[in-house]
Order: structure tokens, then sequence, then C-alpha cells
């Protein structure tokens, strides 16, 4: 192949310049040099340069989303160890890596004892979401209330209902583990209300849905918010003992070794639809 003539090198590289392709500009020189060793053919060349580029800002993008969506320590379903868990029906978390209950706007459960791996698939799952091109945002329960509380204090609670209410899907943490009290349950609401069939969510949770009466720190509360969350939700139950604790576990006593299950979901007040697993 004949060698470019300078003019049309430094055109190429002003273009990359103008289209902010750093990457295809610091691979260029190489790139032709490669061309005229006969190593490459310019359709590979074409595709090496556009196919760098594209690759990095993928990544960038999908790290930016990470950030974004708060998802800091990331976690990946390949690192979930499923024989650990037998309780856990893979191939039913597998199918909500395809993430059909985000484009359904459903609402997803991961109940279990401490240590089972809640987070660790819900973060798996929102890393599937970002990487899916969707909005997504990570926050524990207390984080977010205390968020919401602040947005009431400051009269901005609406401005922030609709921040939240605009990632396609919400990841709440640890309900369960601190009680909220009223105002909390009720700044809850609101959000949840907001999302209600318009965004998904993953809530994990150690406590049964039973005891969130207590959790909220009012009945009625608690039922309107699972009325909301179990329409159309897929519940999955880890039942088995913390990965934690796993080299550990002869020092702990008899009944914290292995606790099968935070009581299981009584039926709810109201609308309940357990969805199967064809339909997660
Ligand atoms: P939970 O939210 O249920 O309390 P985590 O998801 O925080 O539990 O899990 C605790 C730690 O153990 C995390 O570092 C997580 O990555 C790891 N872990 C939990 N279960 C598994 C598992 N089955 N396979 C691999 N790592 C696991
Ligand atoms: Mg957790």
């Amino acid at each position: 192949m004949s060698k470019p003539a300078d003019s049309s090198l430094d055109r190429i590289r002003r273009h990359l310049v103008g289209l902010k392709m750093p990457c295809a500009l610091e691979s260029l020189q190489d790139t032709v040099q490669r061309i005229e060793r006969g190593e490459l053919s310019t359709f590979e060349a074409i595709e090496a340069l556009l196919g760098e580029e594209l690759t990095t800002r993928q990544s960038r993008r999908i790290k930016m989303a990470l950030q974004t969506a708060r998802l800091s320590t990331i976690k990946t379903l390949s690192a979930y160890d499923f024989s650990f868990q037998p309780s856990l029906d893979r191939q039913q978390i597998f199918a909500l890596a395809e993430l059909g209950f985000v484009e359904r706007r459903q609402a997803v459960h991961l109940l279990g004892p401490p240590g089972t791996g809640k987070t660790h698939l819900a973060v798996a799952l929102g890393v599937e979401a970002v990487k899916a091109g969707h909005s997504v945002h990570f926050s524990t329960l207390a984080d977010l209330i205390a968020s919401l509380t602040r947005a009431e204090r400051e009269h901005t609670l609406r401005e922030r209902v609709r921040y939240l209410s605009r990632h396609r899907l919400l990841i709440v943490d640890e309900i369960g583990y601190l009680p909220v009290g009223t105002s909390g349950g009720n700044l809850f609401f609101q959000l949840v209300n907001a999302c209600y069939e318009r965004n998904a969510m993953i809530l994990t949770s150690n406590r049964g849905f039973g005891e969130w009466g207590e959790i909220f720190g009012d009945a009625v509360v608690a039922t309107a918010l699972l009325d909301r969350l179990l329409h159309h939700a897929v519940v999955i139950q880890i039942e088995g003992s913390s990965y934690r604790l796993r080299e550990h576990a002869q020092l702990l006593p008899e009944h914290m070794r292995s606790r099968p299950s935070a009581s299981p979901p009584p039926e709810p007040p109201v609308k309940r639809r357990r969805r199967s697993k064809e339909d997660a």
C-alpha cells in the first residue's frame, strides 16, 4: 500500500480531534505504520481505530454511570457462589439479569438473613442494568430517608422525589436493619407512590413483610407500601447461612449458624400477586 501523504494524515488527525476521538488519534500513527508493514489491511485498520474508540467510550460511560448510580463496590453474578446458597434458584436470578423486570417496571424483593448475598445480588443486577444503558440509583433505606428528610426540610421534597423517580431502576438496600419511624415511612411512601408502575425497584430486607409495620412505625403506611410494592412483584427468599461467617460458623451459638429464613412473607393485606419465575 502506498504511503499516505503527510497532508492527508494531518487532515485525518484534525478530523479525529474535531470528532473528539482521542483513542483513534493516539493509535493513528502506529496503525498507519502497521498498514505500511503489511500487518493490517485498510479495512482492518479502520475497524481497529473505530473499535478502540467505541470500546473506550463504552467503558467510560459505564464507569461514570456506575458512579452516578452509587454502585461503588462492584459485584457480579459470576462472582456469586450459588452452591453456597442452594435455596436460591440460579435460573431465576439469571432470568432477572435479562432485565425483563426493568422493562415491566416490576419490584423485586430479595429477602433473607444477613450475609446471604442480598446486597451482592442487588448490586450485580444493578450493574447489568447500567451496562444495558438504564439509569440506576442505589441507596440504603436509611440514606434514602435521610436525603428525603433533608429535602423536606429544605422545601425541595418534590424535586428530590422527581429526581429519584427519573431512574429506571431504584435499588433500596437494607430495609429493616434500622426502624425509620412514621415520618420516614411517610416520606418513603411518597417516593414509592411516585415510582409505582413507572420504575423498577429492587428491595432487600432481612425482615419479613409482616414486620414492616414495626420498621415504618405505622401499620397503615406499611400496608400502603406493601400494596404497591407487592403488586407485580418478584419475591425471592434466600434461606441459608452467612457467607461472611462461613469460616467462623463454629464460633457461633448453634441457633445463629444457619437461620432458615427471615420469617416467611405473610399474605399481604391487599392486591398481592406473586409472579412466577417465568415472569421474572
Ligand atoms: P447481605 O446483603 O445479605 O447481608 P452481602 O451481599 O453484603 O450480604 O454479602 C456479604 C459478603 O459476602 C459480600 O462481600 C458478598 O460479596 C459476599 N457473598 C455473599 N454471598 C455470597 C456468595 N454466595 N458467593 C460469593 N460471595 C458472597
Ligand atoms: Mg446487605
